[in-house]
This record gives structure tokens, sequence and C-alpha cells, in this order.
């Protein structure tokens, strides 16, 4: 079989590729290993797609490159996926600002884009795992359950490797390798942090307290949500940081976001001299957490009893509370993978291989990381198209 485009990978990047290559009216064949395409964007946002972020900008990436996602993100912005999305007359709506959420149901995204496949005439196969990919004259070929495929252009859109029961693996990588490809180390990132021995008995019985808390680590900082959980902490502001997180780097939680939180304890004392500090917290952060907070950490008195140098100290820990972090719940629940291919070797306009011409690779495999909130597919598409254009 003779294409000029084979795609290894149906999820959200080598389905825009396809797309953008098949309008150009290159013959595209994609092939998945898993029985269906886009298994990932069908499990994404709760089941609802949170399927780009109006706020996009090169900022929202990890990378050891951060210029690299600039070009393909500005020539391929969040309207021109609404815009599709509005044609296939799929309702959506924003969550928190600048998340957009179908209406109904991620299906829709997968089924919009096979649409667009169809459309286009590309042809996607699942079931159809590829192997002995190698480059032969004018272009790659390998074996399929199809048969044999000859094609021009090899585009790797094989993700990363989280949740491999998904169909996540390290095919990408391992196909980057095989053409001298550097890969940058891979760790999970947007993942759930896990606590162990002492640090996570002092939050024992605190499983489902959640709060607004700002999160830092490696001068990253992040104000949403945090979920204790029986192993750990999770909830957004926690997932964001996780990215930042390594082993042994300090994370530091504010408690109380925005508040000077001496001056309130302050005020609390004027206010209310003969309750207990315990009581005051109460009415600040969760209960449960408070009256934790004053049973392993902080001395529990009557506000009275406070100076207001301890008030400010008290307030300067609830601000900067350090969260000694053992390890994260790895690829089992992570979102994405952070590092991977090095960017330093495929042109940021085309995603093509500086080692290998008309080798591409986009979308997650790439050294090129989101945050929370949509970035990932908006990466996705936005690298997707760049190299449909190109191939
Ligand atoms: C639970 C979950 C929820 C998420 N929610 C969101 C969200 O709401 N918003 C957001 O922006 N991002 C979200 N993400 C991240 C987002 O899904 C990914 O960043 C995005 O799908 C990456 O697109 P991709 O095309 O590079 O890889 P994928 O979409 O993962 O597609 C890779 C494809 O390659 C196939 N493949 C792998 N190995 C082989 C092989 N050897 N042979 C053939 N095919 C292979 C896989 O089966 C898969 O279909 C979520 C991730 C997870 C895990």
């Amino acid at each position: 079989m003779e294409y000029d485009v084979l795609v290894v990978g149906a999820g959200a990047a080598g389905l825009m590729t396809a797309i953008v290559a098949g309008g150009r009216g290159r013959r595209v064949l994609v092939v998945d290993h898993a029985n269906r395409a886009g298994k990932k964007i069908l499990m994404s946002g709760g089941g609802r797609c949170n399927f780009t972020n109006t706020a996009t900008t090169p900022a929202n990436f990890l990378s050891a490159n951060p210029h690299f996602c600039k070009s393909a993100l500005a020539r391929y912005t969040p309207w021109d996926f609404i815009a599709m999305v509005d044609r296939h007359r799929i309702a959506w709506h924003e969550k928190s600002p600048g998340q957009l959420f179908c209406d109904e149901s991620s299906k829709q995204i997968v089924r919009m884009l096979l649409d667009e496949c169809a459309a286009a005439g590309v042809r996607v196969e699942t079931n159809c795992p590829v192997t002995r990919l190698r480059a032969s004259a004018g272009g790659f070929s390998g074996e399929t359950p199809l048969g044999h495929v000859r094609a021009a252009s090899l585009v790797v859109a094989t993700g990363g490797l989280s949740i491999p029961s998904l169909g996540a693996s390290g095919f990408g990588y391992d196909l980057a390798r095989q053409f001298g490809h550097a890969v940058l180390p891979l760790r999970a990132g947007l993942v759930p942090l896990t606590l162990s021995g002492k640090h996570q008995e002092r939050f024992e019985g605190l499983s489902g307290v959640a709060l607004p808390v700002e999160a830092r680590a490696n001068g990253a900082a992040f104000r949403d949500a945090m979920l204790i959980t029986h192993r750990g902490v999770s909830g957004p502001a926690i997932l964001q940081v996780s990215s930042y997180w390594e082993p042994g780097t300090d994370l530091r939680v504010d408690l109380l976001p925005g508040a000077d939180a001496g001056e309130t304890l302050r005020s609390a004392r004027a206010e209310r001299p003969a309750a207990e500090l315990k009581t005051i917290l109460s009415g600040l952060l969760p209960r449960r957490l408070a009256e934790r907070l004053c049973e392993v950490w902080i001395p529990n008195r009557p506000m009275r009893q406070y100076r207001d140098a301890e008030l400010n100290d008290i307030g300067a820990q609830l601000a900067d509370w350090p969260i000694v972090a053992s390890g994260t719940e790895g690829y089992r629940t992570a979102e994405v993978t952070l590092g991977g291919v090095d960017t330093d070797e495929v042109s940021s306009s085309t995603m093509m291989s500086r080692r290998q011409p008309g080798l591409y690779f986009v979308g997650e495999v790439l050294d090129v990381t989101g945050h929370l909130g949509g970035y990932n597919f908006q990466w996705a598409w936005a690298s997707g198209n760049a190299a449909g254009l190109a191939v």
C-alpha cells in the first residue's frame, strides 16, 4: 500500500495532522494499536473534554526550549479550533476563565475529528499496530495487519506514557531514538503527589478535605484548590505544581492565599479574645484541617494569650506551609508526560526532524507539556496543524 503520509497514533495530534494533510490532497493513512481512536480525548475533562484554553500563550508550556512552541501556537489559535467545533454544532461552555468544555460529551470531539478525516479522504485504522518501521527509498515503510505500507512522510503522534490502559506506549520515543533523536528525561506531570511515613500520618483521616491554596515549587506558583487524598495531595493547584516539582525539591502551600494571615489573626484576637486559636482557624480553613494543625503543629491557646509576634509567626507558617512529598502517583494517573523528543532537532515551523527528512513529531511525544486547563489539547491541535501543512 502506498500513501503520501503515514501517521502513527490516532489521538488528538495525529488526527489533526491527518485532517490538515488530507485537506491538502495528501493520501493519508492513520494507524493506531488501540481499539478506538482518541481514547484520551474520550476520557478527558471528566468526559466533557476541556478542548482548548482561550488564554493560551507560550508561557503555559514547559519545555527545555520555551521558544519552540511559539510558531505553531501562533498559526493555529484556540479560535481556529473553536471555529471547527462551531461548524460541527457542538455546544460548549467556559467552565473557569479560558477553559472550554463540551456541554454534552467528549465523544462529540472524537466524532468531529473522524468526520473531518472522512471528509478529507483520510483512512483511519484502529487495532492496527505497525512494526519494522524504517527509512526506505523515498520515504518510510512498515508492516501492519493490513500489509506492507510505504509512505513519503512518517508522522509520529504516539503521545506520552500516561495511562497505559488507554493505549499509551513508549513507541514514539523508541522510534525517535532509532532515527538518532535525543529524548529528554521523561516523568509524570499533572499528577497527584504522595506522602509517606510521618508526613502521611499527620494528614491521616483528612482525606476529602479541600481548600483554596497557592502551591509553589521551583519558581512556579498556582492558586487553585488542593485536595487531601488517602495517599497524599491532589486537586488542580497540586496537579499544576507537580509538573515543576521533583523529588527533593521544596513544595510550599499558602493555606490562606490572598490574605495577610498575621493581620487576620490579630483582628480575630481583638474581636474574640477568649476563643481558642483552633476555633478561629476553623473559620478560615476546613475545620478538620484547622483542628489537626493545632493538634500537631501549632500550640492551641485562647487568642488573648498570643503576642503579636506569635500571631505573625503563625500567619507566616500558614502562608508558607511545607508539604514533604515522597513522590508522585506516576503514569497510572498522570495527565501528561514531561520531557520527550528534544525540540532542538525538530523544526518549530513544520515539526519535521532535522535528522531525517520526511519524519515528523507532533503532540505530547515532543518535549512540550502544557499546564492544566486545555493547553495540552491546544498544543496537539497546533502542532498537528503545523505538520499537516508541511507533509
Ligand atoms: C485522563 C486524562 C485527561 C486529560 N484531560 C485533558 C483535558 O481536558 N484537556 C487537555 O488539554 N488535555 C487533557 N489531557 C492531556 C491530553 O489528553 C494529551 O496531552 C493529548 O491527548 C496529547 O495528544 P497526542 O495526540 O499527542 O497523544 P494521544 O492523544 O495520547 O494519542 C496518542 C495515540 O497514539 C496511540 N499509540 C501509542 N502507541 C502506539 C503504537 N505503538 N502504535 C500505534 N499507536 C500507538 C495511542 O493509542 C493514542 O491513540 C488529559 C490526559 C489524561 C490522561
